[in-house]
């Protein structure tokens, strides 16, 4: 991975494309990215609301498949999520 950090620090400029967060999703989730493109990646996902959603997906999905696999006998939750919950509060709230 060494070649991937010297590429990006060398050539990543502050903002980034979508399509360069998903590419690097992996490694950010991992902890292997410098605390530069750390910042990076944090910077466009304030700024990327379909990256944010992305990464919340891609999180739960995560989780949930690691759920499962703990207890396969566990039922799904059928509880509306708390955050969508909160987005829902703060979009009527904004207006
Ligand atoms: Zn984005």
């Amino acid at each position: 991975m060494k070649w991937l950090r010297g590429m990006m620090l060398n050539h990543m400029p502050l903002m980034i494309t979508c399509r360069q967060f998903e590419a690097f999703l992996l490694a950010y989730l991992e902890g292997e990215l410098p605390e530069k493109q750390r910042l990076v990646f944090k910077l466009h996902l304030k700024v990327c609301r379909e990256c944010r959603d992305y990464l919340a997906a891609y999180r739960r999905s995560v989780e949930v498949s690691k759920r499962a696999f703990e207890d396969p006998d566990r039922p799904l939750p059928d509880a509306v999520p708390e955050d969508l919950v909160k987005a829902v509060l703060a979009a009527r709230n904004e207006s």
